[in-house]
């Protein structure tokens, strides 16, 4: 990648060194705009734009490579494959994991619900013996947190209700952190399962991901984390973190839609059974049953996003040659930027505004008086994108008694003068609809 915004000969920006105006020429979408129709993005944390080097890479991984992937015999399969390969043990590397610890999904959602149904067929006693171990029985407990996004509830609840488990969660403080001492009341001898956003994508505070898994491996329960928050963000080291799963999204970290990961330590994803069965997992197979491969194929069960895979080892390429602390660095400060602007402006009700909190570049608030829906038009209507309403975490805005919030995420493409003029339009927000 030739970005203006690397400095000379290619070698990674030192942190705090990053030029997001400079890295803006790299997104199409952000830089061939017309004059006449200025975009400040601020929602990246639901999609972020990508670079020309992903767009190009799936273009010509379609162009001059596509072919069905660990199946065909000819060169042009072969060639897909080792590209397909390629960019897993890409991927796996930018979150430290080996190649054979990814399995790919089609998202975040698809990798929780594929955690959670294979935890059910352990209980149905199906796959390997050694699954026997996820089986969840009534009584066992699931523990989730109350910010969590649906993609990390809803299947949880779902289980719950197949397997007779009850669904608990640890709460919420008024200043968005987690109530850790409840956390550590609530996971026990019947926890089998605990799963957790290791940012939420309302609160943009980063949990205590040592904390958490602490205390699950005292009790034994299997830990699944939702880095989708994160990964764009942070440099992770999943291995090191010592959680059991994890998953992440391809659209959120400058990669193409329907691509995720799903991390698994090694001894888990062995043991885990499939959930999806059917072509290109399996060894032998006769009418009546059929012996599996080990993972990460055996959780990818027939035709893969093969295209998007390629894209998405494109932008952790990107990302890294940036440099994670760059992005990190440059984040923080607009983090800080935005958050102490918004607290200036009268009215406005920042959702766990702790102080004193490690945070990525997000924040979700209420414009006193005004909906959050009418918000979000104001700031549209002066070409500034945010997402508004409950984020797909319903109960945490219910928690802070509300239905819906407004919430600007800003990214390594975002500058200080993108979250000046922001700031500035928000405060005409109230005196706009005659509130303040
Ligand atoms: N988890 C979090 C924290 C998210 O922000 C999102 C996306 O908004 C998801 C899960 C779901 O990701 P996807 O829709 O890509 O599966």
């Amino acid at each position: 990648m030739n970005s203006p915004a690397l400095s000379s000969g290619g070698a990674p920006a030192a942190a705090g060194a990053l030029d997001a105006a400079a890295l803006r020429a790299d997104f199409p979408l952000l830089a061939d705009r017309a004059s006449d129709e200025p975009l400040i993005y601020l929602d990246s944390a639901a999609t972020a734009q990508r670079p020309r080097a992903v767009i190009d890479a799936e273009v010509d991984y379609i162009v001059r490579a596509n072919a069905a992937v660990h199946r065909g015999a000819h060169t042009l399969a072969a060639d897909a494959t080792e590209l397909f390969e390629d960019a897993r043990a890409t991927v796996a590397g930018f979150v430290g994991a080996d190649a054979d610890q990814l399995v790919w999904t089609s998202g975040a959602t698809a990798g929780i619900n594929l955690v959670a149904y294979a935890i059910g067929n352990a209980t149905a006693g199906r796959g390997a013996p050694a699954s026997a171990r996820f089986a969840l029985r009534p009584g066992d407990e699931i523990v989730v947190t109350e910010s969590e996004h649906h993609a990390n509830l809803i299947p949880w609840q779902e289980l719950a209700a197949r397997t007779g488990a009850v669904l608990r969660h640890i709460g919420v403080h008024d200043d968005g952190t987690l109530d850790l001492d409840a956390a550590a009341e609530i996971i026990g001898a019947r926890t089998r399962v605990m799963a957790f956003p290791h940012v939420s994508n309302v609160l943009g505070i980063v949990n205590p991901v040592d904390r958490l898994v602490a205390l699950a491996r005292e009790v034994g329960a299997l830990t699944l984390m939702d880095a989708c928050q994160s990964a764009p963000h942070l440099a992770l080291d999943l291995p090191a973190s010592g959680v059991d799963l994890a998953v992440f999204s391809g659209h959120k970290m400058l990669g193409p839609n329907a691509i995720g990961g799903l991390y698994g330590r090694a001894d888990v994803l062995e043991a885990l059974p499939p959930f999806l069965t059917g072509g290109s997992m399996i060894t032998t197979v006769t009418l009546d049953e059929a012996d599996y491969l080990p993972a990460p194929q055996r959780f990818e069960a027939g035709t893969q996003p093969v295209s998007q895979a390629v894209g998405l080892a494109a932008a952790v390429r990107y990302l890294e040659n940036v440099g994670m602390p760059a992005v990190h660095a440059h984040e923080a400060r607009l983090e800080r930027r935005m958050r102490d602007g918004l607290r200036e402006v009268p009215g406005i009700r920042l959702l766990g505004d702790a102080d004193g909190t490690e945070r990525v570049a997000l924040a979700a608030f209420d414009v006193e008086g005004v909906h959050a829906h009418d918000a979000g038009q104001f700031l549209d209507a002066r070409g500034i994108a945010v997402r508004v309403g409950h984020h797909c975490a319903a109960p945490l805005h219910r928690r802070f008694g509300m239905t819906a919030s407004v919430r600007a995420s800003a990214t390594l493409y975002t500058t200080d003068a993108d979250i000046d003029a922001f700031l500035d339009a928000v405060a005409g927000i109230r005196p706009f609809f005659g509130e303040g």
